[in-house]
């Protein structure tokens, strides 16, 4: 599991860092931040540092595969989505810390609506059935 924390010397030493590697995404969970959707996989982030006067810049882009459910029959589905970080941060300070960023990024990515398929035809609105697996008796 990746260690969200970055040492702030290091990156000034180096004059930039890059990092890029599977997050753990059971390590944000237990805020129910994720509703409905549930992770499939880790995520992966790409993130890199660099450095201005006196700031640090932080760009990069958290992508993680959710499992939600359809928008007609509720069924999962599974969905690839990500989103981009961007951040600065003081030189002053000693270590950066990106877990809120990446918690806040996935929470930001998550699909609002999704569909197991285009001609998905959903649940009948008075039975209940689910019209994929056939018509239902309602007339
Ligand atoms: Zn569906
Ligand atoms: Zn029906």
């Amino acid at each position: 599991m990746a260690d969200l924390r970055f040492s702030v010397s290091e990156i000034k030493d180096q004059g930039g860092l890059a990092f890029n590697g599977p997050v753990s995404i059971a390590e944000f969970e237990g805020e129910a931040l994720f509703g409905e959707a549930k992770p499939k996989g880790p995520a992966a982030l790409d993130v890199e540092f660099s450095v201005g006067g006196s700031h640090i810049l932080m760009e990069g882009r958290v992508e993680a595969t959710w499992t939600v459910p359809c928008n007609r029959c509720l069924g999962p589905v599974d969905v690839k989505a990500g989103e981009d970080l961007e951040e600065t941060y003081p030189v002053g300070q000693d270590v950066i810390d990106l877990t809120e960023s990446v918690r806040e990024s996935l929470v930001l990515s998550i699909p609002s609506k999704a569909l197991c398929r285009e001609e998905c035809a959903g649940l009948c609105a008075k039975c209940g059935a689910n019209r994929n697996q056939g018509p239902c008796r309602c007339k």
